[in-house]
Order: structure tokens, then sequence, then C-alpha cells
């Protein structure tokens, strides 16, 4: 039997296998990127459904079948004390069942391909599916749903996503009159954020606010939007964690229940957990302690978003019989990359230190290249990416990262022009368009009616002659009633105060009655079609019939097939499921995952993924690192972290791109190439940069750089550049695409056509083009947002 279970993990390195087979008690495992983390979690699990802790257990059950264990489910209260307490142990090393494991993973992705992985593995798709592989949001509202009792909440509860949470700042500060010059609302959010990552409730805050003006209003501010949250069943993200954990700390017997439930507790991406995250997990695996937490140090990179490195520093302090597993062998990346990575991390002061070592060979030189300008950089990355598909890689097999998306656009251009296939991660940018946010909105309130915001957002979308006026008036009343607006709303004939706007808000709430009542009779995407039917939204889209419009109503046609998609993939869909779903989406759950086109996203968003090529675009100092890190140490520390996750993701081939000149936010700036470059040592890089221009620049050198910099010869503009189709000419003026009579386009809203002529016009052009389907139309090219085909 062992000789099975150690044939079952032979590709794994001792050290690696240590890790799995040390089934109980607290593990740490911290280890480099790309040394076998994640792997190592995966075939924990699977060890832990197939052999339990058989193989270090010298007494382990050569048996664990079902009934097995209810034989033993008798012995457990057997008067006889040897009986029990061989019962008791048999139970404590038999496998572990699916629904006793919780796997916490940082993204929906990452969820996903441990589920599939382990039905891979296990060859048992419903097992697969019964372990709880989430995140932690996707966990606590599995918890918070099922106790929604507990928290104080009338009805269902409806997610607030930052937008609308800054909606209910800016209300709660109108209210406390307080001026949003003074208290900039994303400044408050973000403090009511941290706040919430501390588990700090307003009562607490305001005692640590106590003599700072500032945070005292802050600390108004949360007490009111807590209150306003509460009336409205509403809860923001944080709330999603904190509130698990007050549920948790509040009832025993709730506590208690997932404490037996999860004999194995697992955590990858331990580094980027706040302290709200930290708590959880620690009451989670407070009965059994089995829980193994997996992290990298160097590569904690959401300090911004309240995560805490101490997390995985004081592991150890934290469980006394912790034991922790060290991994130094990369898998991932050939020796220069590794190296790079290596050489940039060792110039972090604060970090545990450690060195990775790769038996893949040196590989190729790190290509570093420099352009004249973004669009000579977004075109060698284009022409880089043919040449490497013609010499036999998949459009697949190359990622494009970046430390801002702002950057995305111009290199998205270069793409469509060179014809390269490509998509962007951009994390929830569908989500907030305004039509996806109203029927949102509408699906919300049908979910939840109190839900008093959404249900100011759409009474009067589209114009239902419900003015402002009306809807104030409707909540003082709901005010002074102790109702509910939406209670107002659909009995506002009873308040005088309401006279004219009464019959108008009755019928929306007859409305959105009618379709609340339907959603018990009819599928989802019954119920959705009969919303834009009902509510007049897409007719009034319809009729006013131009351009605009006709793109928001692909996007809510778009908007369809997410809820078609959801309905195929769900056994038992539900209105409330699929609003939470969508809550916590974002465009890397996509489907369609096995078209073969060139990734694009942020070196963020990457984190936990390979590639085998890799681009680092914008590589330049005040974009890579930002110009604010550059002012502080800690900051620094942050940004290159985030430059060692960055490089660790490519595994055979890493391009570090940079311009010598980029319009940025309407501005042409001229940039160095960024001081991570430096930091990399010379002999790993081939490199287009013949000077070094850092200390020719105007600016002096920077004095926070101890290393001694390297000399790197001037870049030769002229020369070094490759002349390629889409290099773009030398005049700094606003890009255009060449547009000719003939090229096929695409536009958002018109779909495919042709250009029939092209009449340049000042800096911009003015285009006849023929659409398929929506016949003629002449359109600026600047503005018009063309694709070309
Ligand atoms: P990161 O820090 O980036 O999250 P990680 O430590 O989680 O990285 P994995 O993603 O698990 O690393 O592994 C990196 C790569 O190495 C994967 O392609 C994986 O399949 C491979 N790998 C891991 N362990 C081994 C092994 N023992 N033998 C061969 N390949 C391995
Ligand atoms: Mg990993």
């Amino acid at each position: 039997r062992q000789a099975i279970i150690e044939q079952r993990f032979e590709k794994l390195n001792a050290r690696q296998r240590e890790a799995v087979f040390q089934t109980d008690g607290p593990l740490l495992i911290l280890a480099g990127a790309g040394s076998g983390k994640t792997t190592v979690l995966i075939n924990r699990i699977i060890n832990l459904l197939r052999f339990g802790q058989g193989l270090t257990d010298p007494f382990a059950p050569e048996w664990a079948t079902d009934d097995d264990l209810l034989f033993l489910a008798e012995y457990l209260n057997d008067p006889k004390p040897e009986n029990r307490a061989r019962a008791e142990h048999l139970c404590a090393v038999r496998p572990a069942k699916p629904w006793e494991v919780i796997a916490i993973t940082f993204t929906n992705k990452a969820a996903r391909e441990l589920r599939e992985r382990l039905e891979l593995a296990l060859g048992d798709e419903e097992a697969a599916s019964a372990v709880w592989a989430y995140t932690f949001h996707t966990a606590c509202l599995r918890i918070l749903r099922r106790h929604v009792d507990l928290l104080g909440f009338e009805s269902a509860f409806t997610i607030y996503d930052e937008d609308d949470k800054k909606r209910v700042i800016t209300n709660v500060m109108k209210k406390l009159n307080l001026d949003p010059k003074t208290f900039d609302p994303r400044t408050v959010m973000g403090m009511i954020s941290r706040a919430k990552d501390k588990l700090m409730t307003p009562k607490q805050f305001a005692a640590d606010a106590a003599g700072d003006y500032f945070r005292e209003k802050v600390s108004d501010i949360y007490r009111q939007y807590e209150k306003e949250m509460k009336k409205a069943c509403a809860l923001d993200f944080d709330d999603i964690i904190m509130k698990t954990v007050l549920l948790l700390q509040n009832n025993p017997e709730v506590l208690e229940f997932y404490q037996h439930k999860f004999r194995y507790v697992l955590v990858d991406e331990y580094q980027d957990t706040n302290y709200a995250q930290y708590v959880l997990t620690s009451l989670l695996a407070g009965y059994y302690e089995n829980i193994c937490v997996v992290g990298d140090d160097d590569q904690s990179i959401y300090k911004f978003r309240g995560a805490t490195i101490t997390n995985i520093l004081e592991f150890e302090k934290q469980f006394k019989d912790a034991k922790t597993i060290r991994l130094e062998q990369n898998y991932r990346s050939t020796g220069n990359i590794l190296n790079a990575a290596n050489e940039v991390i060792r110039n972090n002061v604060g970090r545990k230190g450690k060195e990775l070592w790769t038996d893949h060979g040196a590989g190729a030189k790190i290509k570093l290249h420099r352009s004249d300008s973004q669009e000579g950089e977004a075109g060698y990355i284009a022409d880089t990416i043919r040449e490497g598909v013609e010499q036999g890689r998949r459009w697949g097999d190359f990622a494009v990262l970046y430390r801002n998306n702002v950057l995305s656009d111009n290199i998205a251009a270069a793409f469509i022009r060179a014809g390269v296939p490509y998509r962007v991660y951009k994390g929830r940018d569908f989500f907030s368009r305004a039509e996806i946010k109203d029927m949102f909105a509408y699906l919300w309130m049908i979910e939840n009616p109190a839900d008093e915001l959404r249900l100011r957002r759409i009474i009067n979308v589209p114009a239902r002659k419900i003015g402002d006026k009306s809807v104030e008036t409707a909540m003082q009343a709901a005010v002074e009633n102790g109702v509910t607006l939406y209670d107002v709303v659909c009995h506002a004939s009873g308040y005088p105060a309401l006279s004219r706007g009464a019959a108008a808000m009755e019928k929306f709430g007859e409305m959105i009655e009618n379709l609340r009542r339907l959603r018990e009779f009819v599928s989802l995407s019954e119920l959705y079609d009969e919303l834009l039917d009902k509510s007049g939204y897409l007719r009034a889209l319809q009729l006013k019939g131009g351009a605009e419009e006709e793109s928001r109503i692909e996007h809510i046609e778009e908007l369809k097939s997410y809820i078609v998609d959801y309905e195929e993939k769900n056994e038992n869909p539900s209105l409330g499921d699929f609003l939470e779903n969508m809550a916590l989406y974002t465009d890397a759950d996509q489907s369609g995952e096995d078209e073969d086109a060139v990734i694009m996203m942020t070196m963020h968003a990457a984190k936990g993924l390979e590639f085998p090529v890799v681009f680092l675009a914008g590589m330049e100092d005040g974009l890579f690192p930002g110009f604010r890190a550059m002012e502080k140490e800690e900051d620094m520390e942050e940004e290159r972290r985030l430059c060692y996750v960055a490089v660790t993701r490519a595994k055979e081939q890493l391009y570090l791109t940079c311009a010598e000149r980029r319009l940025l936010y309407g501005r042409t700036q001229y940039a160095h190439p960024s001081r991570f470059i430096d930091e990399m040592p010379e002999e790993l890089l081939d490199s287009n940069i013949v000077e070094s221009r850092r200390f020719s620049a105007a600016t002096a050198p920077d004095p926070t750089l101890d290393r001694p910099q390297v000399m790197r010869a001037r870049y030769v503009s002229a020369g070094a550049a490759k002349p390629g189709a889409s290099v773009a000419p030398a005049k700094p003026a606003v890009p255009l695409p060449d547009y000719a009579a003939g090229d096929r386009v695409r536009h958002r809203a018109f779909g495919d056509g042709m250009i029939v002529s092209v009449k340049p016009m000042g800096g911009d052009a003015l285009l006849e083009i023929a659409f398929d389907q929506k016949g003629t139309k002449r359109l600026m090219a600047k503005s018009a947002s063309l694709f070309m085909q």
C-alpha cells in the first residue's frame, strides 16, 4: 500500500512529498515563486481524500470504506475506554471526506482550476466539487447565506460593489454636512475598508480616533454608513469577511459546526491575507488545527488592500507545533530568468531571505528593448509575437503584463493592426457600465426590495415621471413611518405628501412586485427577458436609437449570455446565487479560456500564473516603479516584490520593454528605463540600450539607489528599433492607424464594415464606412473607436 502511495506522488521531490504526507497539525510551506507550492497544496488534498494520514501513521487502517466508518461510529461511544480510544484514533487517521476539506485560493479562477485538477486526479466529479475550493469571499458568502437570520437582516442580503459603496458614502457625507473637498470620498472609503480589514467596528474606530479631528469625522461617517447598509440589508466586500468572523465569534454553535466540519483547512497565497482573513482561518481551524498555509513573503503585493505579511511570518508563533517546510527548487523558469528575479528581490531589506535554484539550464537571455515611442514598443511586442508564432508557438504561449491598465489600449491597438489575437483581462470593466449596473439594480431589487440605493438608481430609469423631489419626499415618509422606501413607493397613494407622483410610483412598485412573483415560476433568463420588457428599459433605448444606445443594447444582451451560461453550469440556479456570483466575478473567470490568444493583464492579476513567454511592458521609472512609490522605501519594496512576481511568471523567455517617449493621460512624457532593470546583472540581459541615459538626463541620479549603476550606452534611436510596418512614424502626434479605402473595420455599435473613403482633416480623418448591417455612416476616425480587422 505504501508503495502505491509513494508511486502516486513520485513526480514530487522529497521536500514536496514531505509536505504532502504531513497531513495533520499546523504546516507552513514557505517558498519562492514556481517552487511548486500550489502543486503541493493540490497533491495534499488528493492524499487526504485518498489515503488520509495512512503513510505516516503506523496504526493506519488498511481499510476505510464507509461501512468501516459506520462500524467505527458505534465504538466511538463504547463504554470501554480502550475501544473508544481505538475508534477515535482510527477516525483521526481515516481519509478525509471531500466536504471536510476547505481550500482557499486567491482568485475564482484558481479555485476552479483546483477543482478541475482534483476531478482529474480523483476521477470523481462529485467528490471534487464537494471540496470547498473557494476564494475567501465565496466561502464566506456560503456561510453567511446559511445563517442570514443571525445577521439581523430581514431578507436576502444585497452586495454593494465599490461604486455603490461610494454612493452610500457620498449620501452619508451630504447628510452629515461634510465637504467632499476636505473629506475625499475615496480616502474615506479606504479608511473604512482598512478598519474592516482589521475587524474594527465603528465604536472601536471612534475610540481609536479620539483627538484626531479628521478621523473623528470619518468615524461618524463609518457609523452612519453601517446604519444605511443595515437598513438596505446590504454588505460590501469587506463586510463579507468581517461579518462572517463576527457571526462565528458571536455564535458558538455555528462556530462549532464549521470547526468540526472542516477537518482540513488549506490556504494558498497566504502572504496576501489581511487580519480579518487571518482570524477567519484561525477560527475555522480552531478545533482540529489541521491547517496548512502556503505562501511566499517575497510575493506579498496587496499591502495597499490591507494584506499583512505578519500573518505568514508569525505562523510559527501562532501555532506552537507548527512545522515549516521550505522548497527551494524552481520548476518553472530557466536559470537566467530565475537569477534576474533573485537579484532584484535581494535589494529588499525586510525579508526572510531565500534562494531558488533550477536545473533547467540558463536558457535564453532576457531581452531588453527600448523603443522611441509607445507605438514602437507596442509594435515590437506585436512583431516579436508574430515571429514566435511563425516559429511554432501558440498565441496563448505569450502574456503581456503591465503595472497599470492604461498601457493596455496602446498594445491592443498594435495587436489589432498586426492581426494578433489577444484577450485583455480588465477585472470588472463590463460590470461598471451604466446600463449593466441598471440591470443589476433591477435584479437586486427583485431579490431584496429593501435595497434603497438600487431602488433610487432605477425608479426613474427609464423616465417614469418620478422626479427627484418625489423620491426625496418618499424617503422622508419612509423615515417618519419607520418603513422602507420600497414600502412607501408601493403604497404611495396612502401618503398625501406624494400626491402628484403617487400613481407613477405605485405603477413602478407593481411592476417590481409582478417580477418578484414571476421569478417563482420562470427561469432566470425568462425573468430577465420579462424585466427588459416590463421595465420599458429596452424600449426606451430602441426609441432613441443612436449609436450609444445601440451599444448599450448590445451590452444588455451580453449580460443575458452570462445568465444563460450560469444556468447551464448550475444545477439549482437561483437569482440570489447568480447575483452573488456576479458580484464576485472578474473577467478572468470567463469561459472560452481555451481560445488561443495572447493574454494581457496587470502584474497583480498574473500572480500564481505562468506562461512560456512573458513581456513586461512599460518598464520605466515613473510607471514601474511608480512615481509615488519611489518616494518611500517601504512602497519601493512592495513594487520590487511585484517585479519579482512579474519576472517569475516567465518559463522560457522574458522580454522587458520600455519607451523613451510615452503619451500618458494626455501628456507626452520622457522616461528612463526602470531602476529594476539596473538591479538585474548585465550579463543576463540582451539589450538594445548601449549606454545608460540615467546620468545624462536632466534629473540627478537617485540617492536611494545604493547599488552602483550599470552604465549603458545611449539608446540609438534610429538603428536599434526594429523597422516594422507597425512602428509609428517619428512624429509625436497622436497616432492614427493608417486607414485606407477597402479596409475592413469593426465598430462597437455598428458592427463590421468596410471603409469607402478617407479624408484627412487636421490631425484626424473623416471616414466613410459601409457597415454590413447598418448602412453607410460618416465618422471621425479619432472618436469612432474602430478596430481594424
Ligand atoms: P507561485 O509562487 O508563482 O504561486 P508555486 O510555488 O505555486 O508558484 P507551482 O505553480 O505549483 O509553483 O509550480 C510551478 C511549476 O512547476 C508548475 O508548472 C508545476 O507543474 C511545476 N512543478 C512543480 N513541482 C514539480 C516537480 N516536482 N517536478 C516537475 N515540475 C514541477
Ligand atoms: Mg502558486
